[in-house]
């Protein structure tokens, strides 16, 4: 499982960063970077969380 980023949509709003700060993480110039693109078993709560709190729906994950 992989994590998309939508960088168009994303608002720097941090949410993601505050839910799973091991897979995201924000610049001070507000541009967010994915730590961890693979998605362990253990984080799939704490990811999916931070994915559906996104408010400009700029995340989502690939199950493929
Ligand atoms: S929660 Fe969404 S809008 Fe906010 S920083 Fe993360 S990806 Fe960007």
């Amino acid at each position: 499982m992989k994590i998309v980023v939508d960088r168009s949509r994303c608002t720097a709003n941090g949410f993601c960063e505050a839910i799973a700060p091991q897979h995201f993480s924000l610049n001070e110039d507000g541009e967010l970077t994915v730590l961890n693109e693979d998605v362990s078993p253990a984080d799939q709560a704490q990811v999916e969380d931070a994915v559906s709190s996104c408010p400009a729906a700029a995340l989502r994950l690939d199950k493929s």
